[in-house]
């Protein structure tokens, strides 16, 4: 490198003042590249930026012909401009005419140089453009050239970004690349359509100072937020927290491979000496570089240590960067686009202003999702690579029906979403003058449907689904909700307010089901669970904590003072915890007799079947309880061991399958012997296919969410059961397939039940 007339550092100051001048977005860009090619004592400087038509569009140029400027064009992938930008890396060439990708553009005239190089235009990953160097003479550009075009690359990314160039491109129609329209498609998880904009639930840190002033200060800044990042991974790690729902120990392991990766914090302090720049951007330089690369592996679990990775970079631009970006403005229409979330974060957000969700994860059982349904936010789920793609503040369409997600759309998506909202407004109307209509099958058969509840704001949805009741009321959310335990006088407001708002209509509580996924951060747990959905949850930990379901209890009895309690007890796995509950139970009623408490009406005890070694207990357990209520997302999962929060396992089996269907109807069935009820408060409820199974399968009470009522009404009042009950019986008898849906779906198809 030469003397400091020259280098990244000089260069990075004159970019400072090129940037700082008030001229037009092409003067500037014709200042950078001649200021580029002066300090690089290269003969060519070029930029081409990426249009949204996947075109590279030369942006400027020193030394090859301008009036190529605007004209030059490259396809990605086409020439050697166009495989930087497919590959995402550099290329340096001494003699680039001989490499097999070169493509002669002749308009530009540039037959006469021989060694290139050029570096893709990065900003999160993201290929904006590539800026490129060229020279006569044959020569192998040193690294420190690497370096400096790569930082200058940061600049012109930031000008990109900031929207500045937008309208100097030939195409004014495609515009560029950045606000390129796109759709991913993903899994619906909630129903609904949203229109809106990008919120990110993470919002990205934006680096505007790129350029020190000091670099023995940046480099100094760096070491104590790499100190502190470090501390705050030890400490999560001592503690076993979890930064997020579902984050669990090895990716705590890989914050701390990478916070402790001295390639990594080498590379940053290169990045600031070699470079001039400030600590955060040499953090985001050198996650550019990194997430390149890491998008290149096609390895999955390289691909997800590449979250890992952005995490932590996040977590040190913030250390960096102020700590106060959390707190965002909602907009009106917000779409919230996140890798995932826990439930109570969901909850944490303005109902009033969300209109969707989507997720780079989540799986249709999730506590997410289920949250999602019960809010009505329309939601996708595996999403790939959405965080990486959304800007906050673009325009959005989250189409939770088929799974789509539309960024940026263009106006005729938008027409068409516009179109498809109001066709669901008029099939909701349909719906809803279902409302008054009784679930009754066409041979007479009456079918209790219920809605799932967690909160006050549920109990208007009663009325407006016109349901029988609260199947499953989901008490663990108002402790999730809050920031402390919730004290027993809290608890017996809201169940009280519940069981008025229900107007008699009977509500199935459930006692606290904290634990696996729904972590309650000022709950003291006993160390890390290694498998917390199989761990020290719901009744267990109800048992083993007397005190705090013993509160709950007596919150429910008083509040259902009365009138009828109907109390449930979560993943139940052997019968004796049902009796340890019920001795509660029967301990708070006498407590509360002798100090002159009004009694309810009746106290119906009932226990979930979520756990398969109840399957074998049934009798035992149908003597105990007055009714059982099957929690199909968690029987699912242990019956197929097959995590629920896991989207890889989403499409792996199938609840129709026989053997899930044969379970089912063996509880149905034995409840009905004993003149017990049975109903089935799982996800599987709110699908009219799934719901005409369990129909099949002798459910006569189901409990879904809100929206779900109406579409599953519409299917009772078309299907007979006892033709139903004939067909699934013999397709179960012999199954053909791995699932039961083909069979359903034709007996729907041939009896006109309809599906949605
Ligand atoms: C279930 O497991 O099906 C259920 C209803 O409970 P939750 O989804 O809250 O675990
Ligand atoms: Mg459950």
């Amino acid at each position: 490198m030469r003397g400091s007339l020259f280098g990244p550092r000089v260069l990075l100051r004159r970019l400072r003042e090129v940037m700082a001048e008030p001229i037009s977005a092409q003067e500037r860009l014709d200042k950078i590249v001649v200021t580029i090619a002066a300090n690089m004592v290269a003969e060519v400087c070029s930029v081409y930026v990426l249009r949204a038509d996947d075109v590279l569009e030369l942006f400027a140029t020193e030394g090859l012909n301008r009036e190529s400027v605007h004209k030059a064009a490259l396809r990605v992938g086409q020439g050697l401009v166009g495989q930087i930008a497919a590959e995402a890396q550099l290329l340096n060439l001494p003699d680039a005419q001989s490499h097999p990708a070169f493509a002669y553009l002749p308009e530009t005239g540039e037959e006469a140089y021989h060694s290139f190089l050029g570096v893709p235009i990065l900003r999160a990953g993201r290929t904006l453009g590539v800026l490129v160097v060229q020279n006569r003479a044959r020569k192998h550009y040193s690294d420190e050239e690497e370096e400096a075009l790569q930082t200058t690359a940061m600049v012109i990314a930031e000008m990109i970004a900031s929207g500045e160039l937008a309208t100097l491109a030939a195409t004014q129609a495609t515009g560029l690349d950045l606000s390129r329209p796109m759709h991913v498609e993903g899994t619906a998880l909630s129903d609904g359509v949203g229109l809106g904009y990008v919120v990110l639930h993470e919002p990205r840190v934006v680096v505007t100072n790129l350029i020190a002033e000091d670099p023995d200060k940046e480099i100094l800044r760096l070491e104590q937020a790499i100190s502190a990042l470090r501390l705050s991974v030890d400490d999560m790690i001592e503690r076993g927290e979890v930064a997020h729902h579902g984050e669990h120990r090895d990716v705590l392991e890989a914050y701390r491979m990478f916070a402790y990766d001295r390639g990594w914090v080498r590379r940053m302090e290169e990045a600031i000496v070699r470079s001039g720049l400030t600590a955060e951007a040499a953090v985001e330089r050198v996650q550019s570089d990194t997430r390149a690369r890491m998008l290149r592996q096609t390895d999955p679990y390289l691909r997800e240590r590449l979250h890992d990775f952005d995490d932590l970079t996040f977590r040190l631009l913030r250390e960096l960067v102020g700590k106060d970006e959390k707190k965002q403005v909602l907009p009106e229409n917000a779409i919230i686009v996140a890798r995932n979330m826990g439930a109570a974060e969901l909850l944490d957000y303005d109902r009033t202003k969300v209109r969707g969700l989507v997720l780079e994860e989540g799986a249709p059982t999730s506590h997410v999702a289920i949250v999602a349904r019960a809010l009505n936010i329309a939601t996708v789920g595996q999403v790939p690579n959405v965080v990486s793609l959304a800007e906050s503040g673009d325009a959005i369409i989250v189409d939770g029906e088929t799974g789509l997600v539309h960024l940026r759309p263009p106006g005729d998506v938008e027409y068409a979403y516009a179109e498809k909202v109001r066709f669901r407004a008029r099939r909701q109307e349909r719906f809803r003058r279902l409302r008054n209509k009784p679930a009754v099958t066409r041979d007479g058969v009456e079918i209790s449907l219920n809605i799932n509840a967690g909160l006050l704001f549920d109990l208007p949805h009663l009325d407006e689904s016109g349901a029988d009741g609260i199947g499953l009321f989901r008490t663990e959310l108002q402790f999730m909700i809050a920031s402390a335990f919730p004290r027993m006088g809290e608890q017996h407001q809201l169940y009280s307010k519940v069981l008025d708002g229900a107007g008699g209509r009977p509500v199935t509580f459930r006692s606290l089901d904290i634990g696996g996924d729904k972590v309650l951060p000022y709950l003291s747990r006993f160390g890390h669970e290694e498998n917390p959905a199989m761990g020290w949850r719901a009744i267990r930990l109800g048992l083993d904590r007397p005190a705090l379901l013993r509160t709950q209890i007596r919150a429910l009895l008083k509040a259902a003072a009365g009138r009828e309690l109907r109390l449930m007890f979560p993943m139940v796995s052997e019968v004796t915890e049902v009796r340890l509950a019920k001795g509660l139970v029967e301990r708070e009623r006498r407590f509360l007799e002798r100090h002159g408490y009004e009694r309810p009406t009746a106290v119906k005890l009932g226990a979930m079947i979520e756990v398969p070694a109840l399957l074998f207990e049934l009798d035992e357990l149908l003597e105990e309880v007055d009714f059982v209520s099957v929690g199909s997302n968690d029987l699912f999962q242990f019956m197929f061991a097959a995590d629920r929060g896991n989207a890889l396992m989403t499409e792996r089996f199938d609840a129709l399958s026989p053997s899930f269907l044969r379970a089912l109807r063996l509880i149905a069935r034995k409840a009905a012997e004993r003149g017990k009820g049975a109903t089935l408060c799982g996800e599987l409820a709110g699908k009219p296919l799934s719901a005409m199974a369990l129909i099949g399968c002798g459910f006569r009470s189901i409990s879904m969410a809100p929206a779900s009522v109406g579409p599953v009404k519409a299917m009772i009042r078309a299907v007979d059961v006892a033709a139903l009950e004939a067909a699934l019986d013999r397709a179960l008898a012999a199954p053909a397939e791995t699932s039961m849906r083909g069979v359903l779906e034709a007996f729907a198809s041939d009896h006109d039940v309809p599906l949605s």
